[in-house]
């Protein structure tokens, strides 16, 4: 027999895995299994929506997806419609690629007040993510938005909160999520970070893109850029390199002519989130920061001054956490799978951020995964044991599961396309039912 692999999750940690495999074990049946109707996790749902030239990696994992012995499975949720131990006995190894969902919480007073939502549900939203169609967390016109954190994710939530309507029309910005940005017209964003700009995890092209908005601008807050790169910065590896470019970035931000734009988005540093304020209905207001300095091993230290920044909304874009699959080991502290090399027990496997922690960017999954793929092989072979699809179809039949091939994934992106307005690549649909509903049965 050949080896059976079910992979759980088709983000780009998953296609990865199953890219490798089947090019090293052209024998073997992979079975790529989501619990959303539709592929590829989080290029779909967390990639932000004006980032379209990033989203064309589908075209790769599509291609992987049309071979003879690569299945897609959508709408089949581990722990609802099958059990990890399931696909434990019934295929020869199963790889977790279930990525990272749950937003990290700062743990700070009033953070459950109405206005307050991590990166994951915030993006979720804007990005069509079934799970949080209805947060619905931009109801009226937002004077002041506060994005916590200074990765990535906080420089997309910002520029997507600033971004003018025909800045947006080659994006896929989901319809619901457009109307109540747009609608809101936000004034100011203030985007948070605990430590200073040398520490910050912006990627240059990402912060770069905040100096071209049409009608915002970049504008550094209560620090002073320094002259001179600090002596840990390290120029000769990439990411020294990285900081010594946003700091050159940050610079060039100065420049730019502040007094004619109409939105600003404030880079305000070294402020540690202390707490949240709210109203008498628990609605946020402001947010209460601690001044922090940085000691010699770049650790933000409270320097006991407070201040306020008014907001009507807050999004925490701090990192996330893996869920637990049944059956198990789970790192509830570090939320990720413990694992060796990719192995957590038996014959199960973890890829992407469930293995390593929410970091990297979708090429970073490359290497990462095909290490695993090739754990799988050196451990358990090309041939296998395991029924592998036989037992899962039998399964999922008795059970009556829904499930959407990638033949049905091309139905829905073609109808997502015919449902847009050009130049907008889709519209999406956003609900399970739609999506279900508008596959022929
Ligand atoms: P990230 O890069 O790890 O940034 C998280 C930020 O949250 C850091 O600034 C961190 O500050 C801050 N933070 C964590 N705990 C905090 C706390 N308790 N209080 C205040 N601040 C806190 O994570 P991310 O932005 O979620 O991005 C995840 C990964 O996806 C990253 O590797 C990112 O590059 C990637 N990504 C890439 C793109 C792209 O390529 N276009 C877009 C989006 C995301 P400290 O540094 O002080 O801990």
């Amino acid at each position: 027999m050949s080896l059976s692999v079910a992979i759980i999750g088709s983000g780009p940690s998953g296609m990865y895995v199953a890219d490798r495999l089947a090019k090293k074990a052209p024998d073997a049946t992979i079975d790529i299994i989501d619990r959303l109707p539709t592929p590829f996790g989080l290029v779909r749902a967390g990639v932000a929506p004006d980032h379209q030239g990033t989203k064309k990696v589908t075209n790769q994992y599509e291609k992987l997806l049309s071979q003879p012995n690569v299945r897609y499975l959508g709408n089949v949720e581990v722990d609802r419609d099958i059990t990890l131990a399931e696909l434990k006995f019934s295929y020869d190894a199963v790889v977790i690629a279930a990525g990272a969902q749950i937003d990290r919480k700062l743990g700070i007073k009033g953070e459950e007040l109405r206005g307050v939502y991590g990166s994951g549900a915030f993006v979720g939203w804007y990005n069509g993510h079934p799970d949080h169609r209805d947060l619905d967390p931009v109801q009226h016109h937002i004077r002041s938005a506060v994005v916590i954190g200074n990765g990535n994710v906080s420089i997309d939530i910002s520029r997507v909160l600033v971004k003018d309507p025909g800045e947006m029309t080659e994006s896929d910005l989901c319809r619901h999520a457009r109307d109540a940005i747009h609608g809101a017209q936000v004034e100011t964003v203030y985007l948070v970070g605990r430590r200073g700009p040398i520490e910050a995890s912006f990627t240059p092209p990402e912060l770069r893109e905040l100096g071209k908005l049409d009608s915002a601008v970049p504008v550094i807050e209560n620090t002073t850029l320094p002259e001179t790169l600090p002596n840990w910065v390290n120029t000769n590896i990439p990411e020294g390199r990285v900081r010594a470019k946003n700091l050159e970035i940050l610079r060039s931000f100065q420049e730019l002519e502040a007094t004619s734009a109409t939105k600003k988005i404030h880079l305000v540093f070294q402020a540690n989130p202390v707490e949240f304020l709210g109203n008498e209905q628990g609605e946020v207001r402001a947010v209460r920061f601690e001044k922090t300095s940085i000691d010699d091993d770049g650790n933000a230290i409270g320097t006991g001054e407070f201040f306020d920044i008014p907001a009507d909304l807050v999004v925490t874009a701090i990192g996330y956490r893996s869920s637990p699959l049944t059956g198990i080991t789970f790192d509830e502290k570090r939320g990720i799978y413990p694992n060796e090399e990719g192995h957590i027990e038996d014959n199960v496997y973890v890829v992407g951020w469930g293995k390593r922690g929410p970091s990297g960017t979708i090429p970073t999954n490359r290497p990462d995964s095909f290490q695993v793929a090739d754990r799988i092989l050196a451990d358990i072979g090309n041939g296998g044991e395991k029924p592998g699809p036989e037992a899962l179809n039998r399964l999922l039949i008795e059970r009556g599961t829904q499930v959407t091939t990638f033949a049905d994934w091309q139905t829905i992106d073609g109808l997502e396309a015919d449902r847009a307005t050009a130049p907008a690549p889709r519209e999406k649909f956003t609900r399970v039912e739609e999506m279900l509903n508008a596959l022929p049965r």
